[in-house]
């Protein structure tokens, strides 16, 4: 081990102790003083180069450069909604972009289902019902 060899690796051991403007200096320097021996230096330099991007600092700084960036989504209120064209279901009162694929879903058949539950029974309190609507069509769909 070289003298050099030996000052990265402690720099290298007290590396998350000292601030990394400090690490980046003491690498850079280091950097510098092998730029004078070419001989020994092209395997340090590469060396001290892999240290570098291995240093979790510079892996954390590495990995938040590529990271994708969101799309802000436009949070729509109801009444922004109606005035973009979205519509309102006749079946089960969701308001909807595309209607067609909409009522073509379950939950426009359960929210259709449970409307006229209420329309019927003149109460919200249907889970009794709905939950025997349910097994029926399980026991139909078993039949069929
Ligand atoms: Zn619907």
């Amino acid at each position: 081990m070289t003298a050099i060899e030996a000052i990265l690796y402690v720099v290298e051991d007290i590396a998350d102790k000292i601030p990394e403007g400090d690490y980046l200096k003491l690498m850079d320097n280091l950097k510098k003083v092998y730029g004078f021996k070419p001989a020994e230096g092209v395997s340090v330099m590469s060396m001290v180069v892999e240290r570098v991007r291995q240093n979790p600092i510079v892996l954390q700084h590495d990995r938040q450069t590529r990271m994708k960036i969101k799309v802000k989504q436009e949070i729509k209120d109801d009444a922004t909604k109606l005035k973009k064209g979205w519509n309102i279901c006749e079946n089960c009162d969701t308001i909807v972009l595309d209607l067609k694929e909409h009522q073509a879903s379950k939950k426009c058949r359960d929210g259709a289902c449970a409307k006229r539950l209420v329309k019927t029974t003149g109460t919200t309190e249907n889970a009794k019902l709905k939950k025997g609507i349910t097994l029926l069509k399980a026991i139909r769909v078993r039949e069929d």
